[in-house]
C-alpha cells in the first residue's frame, strides 16, 4: 500500500470512495482545494467499480443534484446513462383492489424547462465519480480507517500498518459507518420492519416519462421511468411478506409486481436484477467531532419512498466542501470547530426535516385503516386542485427554500 511520507502528508483524508466521499473530494477540487491536499481512503478495494452483483439500484437524482454533478464535471460522464421523470402520479388503495385510483399528479417542474428528476443507475454514478477523481489525481489508498486521534492542530488516522495525519477527516463511509462509531457518536432511530425490493422490469405500455407511487397497506410501490417500455421498482414491503416473495421462483416474483402495478404499465414482460434493502431511519446524533464531519449516509438514513438519500448527500458534500475551501483560501485551519460547527447547524436541520416527512407518509400510508385512507385521499385530492401547494412539494424535493450551497446553484 503506497503510503505518503510526511512532507506529502494530506490535509483532508476522505473515509469511503461510494458517492458520498468521491463526490466530496470532487467538491472540494472543484471549489479550488488542490488535488494533492485530498487523500481518499476506502476498506473495499472494488470501489468505485460498477458492481456485478445485483444491486440494481436507480437513484431519482434532482435538480440541485444534476447541477451539483454538472459542476464537479461529472454529469457529460453519464451521457446517455440517465433517463428524466417528467411527472409523477400517486394512488392509494388496498392490495386487492382491481383500480388504483390517480389521487394526485405532480407534473409542475422545479424550475422552467427541467424534468421533476433524473434516473440515475447508482452503479454506473459511483464508476463516472470515482474515474473522474482518478483523472484529477486525487490519491486513493485502499485500506481500512482503524482508528483515530485527534489532536488541537491535527487528526492521526491509523489504517493498519500504516498513519497519516490531516487537519480534517470526513466520514463518508455509509449507513454502518466505522468512523461514526469510533468518534463515539450516538445515532438514534429504528427499522421500519420493511424490505425494499429492488428490480428493473420491463412492460408493454410506455410511461411517457411519467413515475407512479402506490401506496399499498405494507408500504409504497414506486414504478420509475428508465427508457420507454423500461422501469425500475422500488417496492417497500413487509420484511416477513418480501423475504417469502424474494425466496419464489421468476414467474412467482412476475406475478407478485404485476398485481401491485395492477395493469398501469400493461403486462409486465421480465423482471431483472432484483436486490433486497432492509429499510430503517438513522440520524447521527452530531454530524461532527474533534476534526472530524460526517457526509450522507454515514449521518443519515432517510426512507426511499421520496427518493432523497443520496441529494441530501450531496448537499452535505457541496456545503462542507465550500466552507472548507473558503478556509484554506484564507490560510486558515479547514478542520476548525466553529467551521464543523457551522455545516452540522445547516445539515442536520435539513436531514431531520426530510428523516420526519418520509417517517411521516409511510406511516401515514403504509396501512389498512378505513377512515385513515378516507382523510389522506381528501387531502390529496385538495393538493391536486392547488397548484401552489404542488410547485410548494416540487420545489421542497428540489431542495429549494434553502440556502442551497454554491455548488448546488450551478
Ligand atoms: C432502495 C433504495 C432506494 C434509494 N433511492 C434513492 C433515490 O432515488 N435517490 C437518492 O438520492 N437516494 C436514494 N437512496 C439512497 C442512496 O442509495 C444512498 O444515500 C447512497 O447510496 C449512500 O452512498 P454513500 O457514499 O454515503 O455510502 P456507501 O455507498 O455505503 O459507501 C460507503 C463506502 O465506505 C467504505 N467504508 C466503509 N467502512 C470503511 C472504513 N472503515 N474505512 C474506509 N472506508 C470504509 C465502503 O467500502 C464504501 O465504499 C436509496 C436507497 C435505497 C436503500
Amino acid at each position: 500500500m503506497p503510503v505518503p511520507d510526511q512532507a506529502q502528508q494530506p490535509r483532508i483524508v476522505i473515509g469511503g470512495f461510494g458517492a458520498a466521499g468521491a463526490a466530496t473530494a470532487l467538491a472540494l477540487v472543484a471549489e479550488g482545494v488542490s488535488p494533492a491536499d485530498i487523500t481518499i481512503v476506502d476498506a473495499n478495494p472494488q470501489a468505485g467499480v460498477p458492481p456485478k452483483g445485483p444491486d440494481a439500484r436507480i437513484l431519482a437524482l434532482n435538480a440541485g443534484s444534476r447541477r451539483f454533478l454538472d459542476a464537479i464535471g461529472v454529469w457529460e460522464r453519464l451521457a446517455g446513462a440517465h433517463w428524466p421523470m417528467r411527472a409523477m402520479a400517486l394512488s392509494d388503495s388496498a392490495l386487492n383492489e382491481e383500480i388504483r385510483p390517480r389521487l394526485l399528479d405532480i407534473d409542475a417542474p422545479a424550475e422552467e424547462g427541467a424534468p421533476l428528476a433524473h434516473m440515475v443507475p447508482l452503479g454506473l454514478l459511483n464508476a463516472a465519480l470515482c474515474a473522474a477523481c482518478r483523472e484529477a489525481g486525487i490519491v486513493v489508498l485502499p485500506a481500512r480507517i482503524t482508528a483515530f486521534q485527534a489532536g488541537p492542530d491535527h487528526i492521526a488516522i491509523d489504517m493498519g500498518e500504516a498513519g497519516v495525519k490531516a487537519a480534517l477527516l470526513i466520514g463518508a463511509d455509509g449507513a454502518n459507518s466505522p468512523i461514526r462509531r469510533m468518534a463515539g457518536i450516538v445515532d438514534h432511530g429504528w427499522a421500519y420492519g420493511q424490505t425494499a425490493i429492488v428490480a428493473t422490469i420491463r412492460h408493454t405500455l410506455p410511461h411517457h416519462g411519467e413515475a407512479v407511487q402506490h401506496f399499498l397497506p405494507s408500504g409504497p410501490f414506486a414504478l420509475l421511468p428508465l427508457d420507454e417500455n423500461r422501469s425500475s421498482i422500488v417496492w417497500s414491503e413487509q420484511s416477513s411478506i418480501a423475504d417469502r416473495i424474494l425466496k419464489e421462483e421468476p414467474q412467482a416474483q412476475l406475478r407478485e409486481i404485476a398485481h401491485r402495478a395492477a395493469g398501469w404499465r400493461g403486462e409486465i414482460t421480465a423482471v431483472e436484477a432484483i436486490s433486497a434493502h432492509p429499510l430503517r431511519l438513522m440520524l447521527a446524533r452530531r454530524f461532527v467531532g474533534e476534526r472530524l464531519a460526517l457526509v450522507a449516509d454515514a449521518a443519515h438514513v432517510v426512507h426511499p419512498l421520496a427518493g432523497q438519500g443520496l441529494n441530501l448527500g450531496f448537499e452535505d458534500a457541496a456545503l462542507l466542501a465550500e466552507k472548507v475551501a473558503d478556509r484554506l483560501r484564507l490560510g486558515l485551519d479547514p478542520g476548525a470547530p466553529d467551521l464543523l460547527e457551522s455545516y452540522q447547524a445547516a445539515r442536520r436541520p435539513a436531514a431531520v426535516a426530510m428523516a420526519f416527512a418520509t417517517d411521516g407518509i409511510n406511516r401515514l400510508f403504509s396501512n389498512d385503516s378505513g377512515p385513515l385512507r378516507v382523510l389522506r385521499d381528501f387531502g390529496m385530492g385538495i393538493v391536486d386542485r392547488l397548484p401552489g401547494a404542488k410547485r410548494h412539494l416540487v420545489g421542497a424535493a428540489a431542495g429549494q427554500g434553502r440556502a442551497a450551497p454554491r455548488l448546488f446553484r450551478g
